[in-house]
């Protein structure tokens, strides 16, 4: 730190920068965030030659939403209700470039990520939508996929290429069948994110472009005499950054921060707090499938190699709604995965009960861990509401206004993608998704 308390920041060199002509110096960068969009944001600069501070509050990359998700990688199945399909499009493209995008930072370690076993789409007797709707929709979602993979040999989901994404099928022995009017089996897949935390965390940590700053909480950024000045504090006391760029990858954070900054702030988001457990399976349910019950207000089964599961019951799961630009302090404990032993097990116990009426055998799982993540969306109705908005995840991406860029990620899956378009536009060079 200097006498006025500024930490100075890495300076890319020209010489490593791209030979492109219109490709503006991108000067002192700072990236705020780092889950997976900040990370790869980070990582693919770092790629490009571009020294970068990376800046989290936490004392390791991805401990937030990025780790305590449920790792799958949509193929745009959920977004049945978005008519347009671009929520759908959205999610394939990010799908099929999910692995491949992650080899670029991590290299043939992408290819080791778990796998769970594939999805089923369980419909329940009250969905929102009717099979023949869905059948419909995930025929669209198949001739998208058809025509992605025909077009670029380089797409793959999560290094196969299916033939087939879906089929429907008579409802599998392992569900209850009286709870659904319908099944489709599905080639839809979900990651260890444990696993990918873990690559990433080693990836920042041997990169000699990326310099990683634990323990700062920011609090805001300030535009004077044509620099960013990115200000918070951390165990040290009070700090500050100066920096020609600065991407808010905060996710949570992100409208607080952008408004700081002087961004217009959109109406209708919402943050919402949403636990999972993390169970250890009875034998009997170790090969078991995965399955996502639509459309409306359900949950998730993921069952990963190792034995365990990821579970969500969407009516115990679903705790916190706030149309603040911030989740309120009291979410931050879970969030990082600090939950009370009596909360934990009181939880546990109501997704078990609510997901052993339709998975017989749960209720004889072990609980592993329990803890949360905010989500952040467009939406003021809940997803059993046909027209929340939170049947549409297309308003993702980049904004950037004189070297700010404030990166809105929408979902793991989508995450990668939008990155590389932070990094795109911080070299200056911006890229649709
Ligand atoms: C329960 C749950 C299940 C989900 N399931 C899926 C799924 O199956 N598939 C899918 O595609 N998506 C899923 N998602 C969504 C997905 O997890 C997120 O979209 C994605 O992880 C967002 O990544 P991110 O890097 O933008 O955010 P984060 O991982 O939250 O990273 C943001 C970072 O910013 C840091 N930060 C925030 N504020 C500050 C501050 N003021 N100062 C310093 N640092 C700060 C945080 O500590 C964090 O490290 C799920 C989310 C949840 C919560």
């Amino acid at each position: 730190m200097d006498a006025e308390g500024i930490i100075p920041v890495a300076f890319a060199r020209p010489g490593l920068c791209d030979s492109d002509s219109l490709m503006m110096h991108p000067g002192k960068v700072v990236v705020l965030g780092a889950g997976l969009t900040g990370v790869g944001t980070a990582l693919e600069l770092a790629a490009r030659g571009v020294h970068v501070t990376l800046v989290d509050r936490d004392e390791r990359p991805l401990n937030r939403a990025s780790l305590r998700n449920e790792g799958k990688i949509h193929l745009g199945f959920l977004y049945a209700n978005d008519g347009s399909l671009a929520s759908a499009d959205l999610q394939l493209r990010g799908g099929l470039r999910f692995r491949q995008l992650l080899a670029g930072w991590i290299g043939t370690a992408a290819n080791t990520l778990q796998r769970s076993t594939p999805f089923w789409y369980l419909v329940a007797n009250d969905s929102l939508l009717s099979p023949d709707e869905l059948s419909a929709h995930y025929a669209s979602v198949e001739a998208l996929y058809t025509a992605y993979v025909k077009e670029d040999a380089a797409l793959d989901y999560l290094g196969d290429r299916p033939r087939r994404l879906w089929l429907r099928a008579d409802i599998d022995p392992f569900f209850r069948a009286d709870r659904f009017q319908g099944a489709f089996r599905t080639a839809e897949l979900a990651i260890d994110t444990d696993g990918l935390a873990s690559l990433l965390r080693d990836a920042v940590a041997s990169s000699s472009y990326v310099r990683f700053l634990p323990g700062h909480r920011v609090h805001a950024v300030d535009r004077r005499h044509g620099l960013l000045y990115v200000e918070g504090s951390s165990p040290g006391g009070a700090w500050k950054i100066a920096a020609d760029q600065v991407v808010n990858a905060l996710w949570g954070q992100r409208l607080a921060i952008d408004r700081t900054a002087g961004l217009p702030v959109d109406p209708g988001w919402v943050h919402r707090l949403k636990y999972r457990v993390i169970a250890s399976l009875p034998a009997q349910l170790r090969q078991a499938p995965s399955a996502t019950v639509v459309l409306g207000r359900y949950g998730d089964v993921v069952v990963r190699p190792n034995g365990t599961a990821y579970l969500s019951w969407y009516p115990s799961a679903m705790r916190g709604w706030t149309h603040e630009l911030a989740p309120p302090p009291a979410w931050d404990a879970p969030c990082r995965g600090e939950v009370a032993a009596d909360e934990a097990s009181g939880i546990a116990r109501e997704f078990l009960r609510a997901i052993d009426a339709w998975y017989p055998g749960i209720a004889e799982s072990g609980v592993v861990q329990v803890d949360a993540g905010a989500i952040l969306a467009q939406g003021r109705t809940d997803v059993d509401d046909p027209a929340s908005a939170l049947h549409q995840r297309s308003r993702i991406g980049v904004v950037s206004v004189d070297g700010y860029h404030s990166v809105e990620p929408g979902k793991l899956t989508t995450a990668p993608l939008v990155a590389v378009q932070a990094a795109a536009s911080v070299m200056g060079i911006p890229v649709a998704i």
